[in-house]
């Protein structure tokens, strides 16, 4: 394979019109990390605005045809999200018109070599070093299963998802089937009954609650070794958006909540790759055992997380009214916390740590870049099990009706309004022309206020809840039965305690960074615990600097940090709120194991450059 491009270096430069015909003139540049747009007629712009498109924002690309036989111009389409002034993503499509050569057939395959370039660049895909760019160097389009629960966050998890993720992956010239979970532990049992190998991901549109059903159901089944490894994803929709605000990062954006982080993870996905991802084995004291991607909390954290379900309809707010409310009223937990410090045992190939010694030990040094494997493998397009959403206006025979999802592009609307030029249409040698369509939703959009969830009722879900219980995976080799004594090379703690927390990745919250040097696969469960005597002021500071994950050198005396592969966590005080990835698990001792990299997290390409507004 050739050396890596520089990121300036430009792979495909040309000359192109616009679309009407009789619209400005580009001089069009592409480089491995962007588009150049440069006006060359009627005359170049004093200050270029949008002429600089990052791959980051872009979503896909597209060939389409005119519609009048006599024009020979061939186009291309590339749809953008660039930050507005106010930081916000719009849309944005781009339509450029091949025209140099006398023929259509010559035009098309330049508007041809051009949408193959972007796209094997977006994937990661790549591209010859002497030889021809066309079509066929792209695979079949991925086949993604979208697990929507239409009452995440606000509610507005539905609305969000037809509005801006199915147009953006239907841009991607993504194959995907959607399912509204219609209850709790719907995904959970779906995911338990599929056919994995016709899908190449399962993503979830809502909070963390969805995917820790997702994952618990993979692996609750026979093949759960198999089962397991299916490549994950998570667009943000819920409330409590923890693993997202984690991908958004680690993708290069600056951190951000709402529709903009939705935005942010979905061009993530649709740009393909995947890195693996640690999985928690908890074993809770009835003996039931639940597999955890994001955190186990007890004290603080889990009080705020459980009593501020009643805000729900704040969204992600819910959690800073929730910590206001929970320091007037703070309580302190007596118990013990034990954990195998990570350094005894470190992972096959990873970096060793270094043994806990005291109570806060620094974070280990940031390991290597994983590599990310492609999303796209061979797909079989399975034939449509259900009619289509009205995702193309409905009986409309053009195909513009893409180019107006998702608002469209206004620039855009007006053209196919008021122009002379006759309409494009799609140009079928592209694999998977966007707007095809090529989804169905399975499950009929309920109407009405959302309910609340079982699990949201002050009621836990009883011990030995067999819906909660996985009876497969892998044993955990590292723990002794609860309730037995512990190997000498564990570290224990026993005290009064404001708050433990164990965390997987970096976020606790979208806009939280628990544990700020934690990567997706570090193999390591990341320990927080504060002990009582913090005052009320310093846990506030404590959460605030927790924003941008700088708690940590706040130098507060009760805050202690280890890294570690197992824990043990022993309340002594009689009541209290456990809760395992924000969902609440039966009180009492619970244990845990770190299973390095056992899932696939569909993360995007990793560090992206950062995204300013
Ligand atoms: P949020 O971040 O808003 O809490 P989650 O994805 O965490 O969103 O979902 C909250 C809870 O709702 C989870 O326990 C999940 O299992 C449950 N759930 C999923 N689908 C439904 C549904 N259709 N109706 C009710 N509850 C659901
Ligand atoms: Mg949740």
């Amino acid at each position: 394979m050739a050396p890596p491009l520089a990121a300036s270096t430009p792979l495909l430069h040309g000359e192109f019109g616009s679309y009407p015909a009789k619209g400005p003139r580009f001089a069009l540049t592409l480089t491995s990390q962007a588009l150049h747009i440069q006006r060359l007629r009627p005359k170049p712009e004093a200050r270029p605005r949008g002429g600089l498109v990052p791959l980051a924002e872009v979503s896909g690309c597209c060939t389409l045809r005119s519609r009048s036989p006599s024009d020979p111009g061939a186009y291309f389409c590339v749809y953008t999200y660039p930050q507005g002034r106010r930081g916000g993503r719009r849309r944005a499509a781009r339509t450029f018109r091949a025209d140099g050569a006398a023929t259509y057939e010559e035009n098309r395959a330049e508007a041809q070599r051009w949408a193959t370039a972007l796209v094997c660049l977006l994937r990661g895909l790549p591209l010859p070093g002497d030889g021809e760019i066309t079509p066929d160097l792209l695979p079949r389009p991925a086949r993604l299963l979208l697990l929507v629960n239409p009452f995440g966050g606000r509610g507005l998890a539905w609305q969000w998802c037809k509005n801006h993720v199915l147009p953006m992956i239907s841009e991607a010239g993504l194959s995907f089937n959607l399912i509204q979970t219609e209850r709790q532990n719907h995904a959970r049992e779906l995911v338990q009954g599929l056919n994995l190998g016709e899908w190449d991901g399962i993503v979830t549109v809502s909070g963390d609650g969805l995917l820790y059903e997702v994952l618990n159901g993979l692996l609750d089944r026979p093949d759960w070794e198999e089962a397991v490894k299916t490549p994950v994803g998570i667009l943000p929709c819920g409330s409590g958006n923890a693993l997202a605000g984690a991908v958004n990062q680690r993708g290069g954006f600056a951190p951000c909540l709402g529709l903009d982080l939705l935005l942010n993870c979905s061009l993530l996905l649709c740009r393909g790759g995947s890195q693996p991802l640690d999985l928690l084995s908890v074993t809770l004291a009835s003996g039931a055992r639940c597999f955890s991607f994001l955190s186990v909390a007890w004290g603080f954290v889990s009080d705020v997380d459980i009593q501020s379900e009643r805000f729900r309809a704040l969204g992600s707010a819910r959690f800073t009214l929730g910590t206001v409310l929970g320091l007037a009223a703070l309580h302190t937990y007596r118990g013990r916390l034990s954990y195998l410090p990570a350094s005894t045992e470190p992972p096959s190939p990873g970096p060793s740590l270094p043994r806990a010694k005291s109570e806060l030990v620094l974070a280990p040094a940031p390991a290597p870049p994983a590599a990310h494997s492609p999303l796209h493998r061979s797909v079989s397009d399975l034939p449509l099990p259900l009619p289509q959403p009205s995702l193309a206006s409905p009986g409309s025979p053009e195909p513009l009706a893409v180019l107006s999802l998702n608002g469209g592009g206004p620039e855009l609307a007006g053209d196919w309004g008021g122009a002379g030029d006759a309409p494009l249409s799609p140009d079928p040698l592209m694999p998977s022309p966007p707007n095809l369509p090529k989804a169905a939703v399975l499950s009929p959009i309920t109407e009405g206020p959302p309910e609340m969830p079982v699990s949201s009722g002050p009621h836990p879900p009883g011990p030995g809840t067999p819906a909660a219980a996985c009876r497969w995976g892998p044993p955990d080799h590292l723990l002794p039965p609860l309730g037995s004594p512990l190997p000498p090379d564990w570290v224990t703690l026993e005290g009064d305690f404001v708050l433990m927390l164990a965390i997987s990745p970096s976020h606790l919250g979208a806009d939280l960074v628990a544990a700020p040097h934690a990567r997706f696969d570090d193999g390591l469960v990341h320990l927080l615990w504060v002990r009582s005597g913090v005052s009320r002021a310093m846990l506030l500071r404590l959460f605030l600097a927790m924003e941008n994950g700088s708690h940590l050198s706040l130098g507060c005396p009760q805050l202690g940090y280890a890294t570690a592969r197992a824990f043990r966590l022993e309340p002594l005080t009689p009541r209290g709120v456990l809760t395992v990835d924000g969902e609440q698990v039966e009180y009492g001792p619970l244990q845990a194991q770190m299973h390095p990299g056992m899932g696939t997290l569909l993360t995007g390409p990793p560090g992206c450059p950062r995204q300013e507004p």
